[in-house]
């Protein structure tokens, strides 16, 4: 484990397995980037302060919506920025903000084309907020729910491979991102921005209950059997469900599916129902989708009840490249000239 002490700076406290001597740290060990990545806490006291940014530096612009953390703006520190607000509830709790501040020492090292940028951090209680760059563009989620908008296959393998490049980085360093869903992806021109990776942890699940369960809506689909076996009605506080790198591509299966199908698997069934069936690990039926075996295939795989069963998001993405590229219908007489225009 490790503590933040008042200057932010990351120190380890030895437990029994990190216990070391002195002689044990000057030995060179080689070790995989992936497991350097994961105990770098305990070797190294990481100052966090180069992240920080004061709050009275940002200025705060309009409020662009209010998610399960806390309040986003739309603000200007440099350029353009998204600021997330901390819900004040928050505060009270040590433990939060602890998490809180490992969170940001893990989101500060991760550089990828399809993750947002964090840029630092307001770290001094009251004010915990994250910036990352604004995101342009709709969510995946509008684009699907709200907008209505068809992609087609070409475009909607474009879509998930960048999703899957993006996590299969995460992935890599270790890091599960615990909240994939449609509205945790930005889509700016023809590229996937994933944002939110992480930050699960240090949210309290707020639980709505006028859903007798309480359970967020638009969140339960994306929750893999093993999480939805864990889940309990009116949970106190955010005690941690089992998340890990399988839940994250049961969660992309989801995504794949709303991108295939323009909604939600088990669409207007009560949370009841879904728990019931996800838990016992039955799936959403695919009979009335028109695709390709290989195209559900990567729905079944994703969604196999056992964790050990789902691909990993390398995996996804070789599978993705290797689905054929649908041409757009030939008609008979211009045959050439429609595929040429289908490749465009
Ligand atoms: P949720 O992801 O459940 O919608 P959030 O708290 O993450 O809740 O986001 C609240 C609102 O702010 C959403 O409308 C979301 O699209 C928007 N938002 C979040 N992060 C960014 C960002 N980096 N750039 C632009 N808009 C953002
Ligand atoms: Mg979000």
């Amino acid at each position: 484990g490790s503590i933040i002490d008042s200057n932010g700076t990351i120190q380890s406290i030895e437990s029994d397995k990190t216990m070391s001597t002195e002689s044990d740290r000057m030995t060179p060990r080689l070790e995989s980037v992936e497991e350097r990545d994961n105990i770098w806490p305990r070797q190294n006291s990481l100052s966090l302060k180069e992240w920080d940014i004061p709050y009275d530096d940002l200025n705060l612009g309009a409020m662009i919506g209010k998610g399960r953390f806390g309040t986003v703006y739309r603000g200007n520190w440099h350029g353009d920025v998204a600021v997330k607000l901390l819900k004040e509830d928050f505060l009270d709790d040590e433990h939060a903000i602890e998490a809180f501040k490992l969170e940001v020492a893990i989101f500060k090292n991760t550089r990828h084309e399809n993750l947002v940028l964090f840029m630092g951090a307001c770290m001094k209680p009251p004010r915990l907020a994250i910036v990352t760059s604004m995101c342009k563009g709709n969510t995946l989620y509008t684009h699907i729910h709200l907008r209505r908008d068809k992609f087609n296959l070409n475009k909607t393998t474009l879509i998930a491979q960048q999703i899957a490049q993006g996590m299969g980085y995460l992935h890599r360093r270790g890091i599960v991102h615990k909240d994939l869903k449609s509205k945790n992806i930005f889509l700016e021109n023809e590229k996937v921005i994933i944002t939110d990776f992480g930050l699960f942890s240090v949210t309290k699940l707020v639980y709505d209950n006028n859903l007798g369960l309480g359970i967020p809506y638009g969140w339960l689909c994306y929750l893999a059997c093993e999480l939805i076996r864990n889940l309990k009605p009116c949970r106190p506080t955010n005690e941690d469900l089992p998340f890990t790198k399988s839940s994250d591509t049961y969660a992309f299966g989801t995504i794949w599916y709303e991108l295939l199908c323009g909604e939600f698997p088990f669409k207007s069934q009560p949370p009841e129902s879904v728990i019931w069936q996800v838990g016992r690990g039955m799936k959403q039926s695919l009979a009335n989708l028109q695709a390709s075996r290989d195209v559900k295939d990567i729905l079944m795989m994703c969604w196999s009840f056992q964790a050990d069963d789902r691909p990993d998001f390398n995996q996804l993405f070789t599978t993705l490249e290797r689905l054929p590229k649908k041409r757009l219908a030939r008609s008979p007489s211009h045959p050439i000239q429609l595929s040429r225009s289908a490749e465009s």
